[in-house]
């Protein structure tokens, strides 16, 4: 095992966003690898829909996804989707920071910045549209 990363986030939330945001290219990665492991991620999403505990289940899959030749596992997305705790930096753009798009479950550290031409992501996890909250 080579993980020195120190993991900090019990809950897991920012890499359960990681999940919501990238659902898609964390399944077809799943898919690639060598294991049949598309199901945990079914699986994630339902512990989590469920209020359960999904930070082993969401280490499983963060293990699997490097199994399958990514070492970075899901933290290679998390990178990408950011964290909740970068939302509200002192000195963020006023024009685009009034509006922000949450995880309407609030089980995960997932948002979105509004973009004129995209509609609105669904949460993975709920399956409902993404909750409007102002900053
Ligand atoms: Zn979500």
């Amino acid at each position: 095992m080579a993980d020195g990363s120190g993991v900090t986030s019990p809950g897991g939330a920012e890499r359960l966003a990681a999940v919501c945001t990238h659902l898609e290219e964390i399944r077809a990665d799943l898919r690639s690898g060598p294991s049949e492991e598309v199901d945990l991620l079914e699986r994630v999403l339902a512990a989590a829909r469920d209020g359960g505990d999904i930070a082993g289940m969401i280490s499983v899959l963060h293990a699997a996804l490097q199994a399958g030749g990514d070492p970075l596992g899901l933290d290679g997305y998390t990178d990408h989707s950011g964290a909740i705790r970068s939302l509200r930096p002192a000195g963020i753009s006023s024009a685009r920071a009034e509006l922000v798009y949450l995880c309407p479950e609030g089980r995960c550290a997932r948002y979105w910045w509004p973009q004129a031409t995209a509609p609105v992501p669904h949460c993975a996890i709920s399956g409902s549209i993404l909750r409007r909250e102002r900053l």
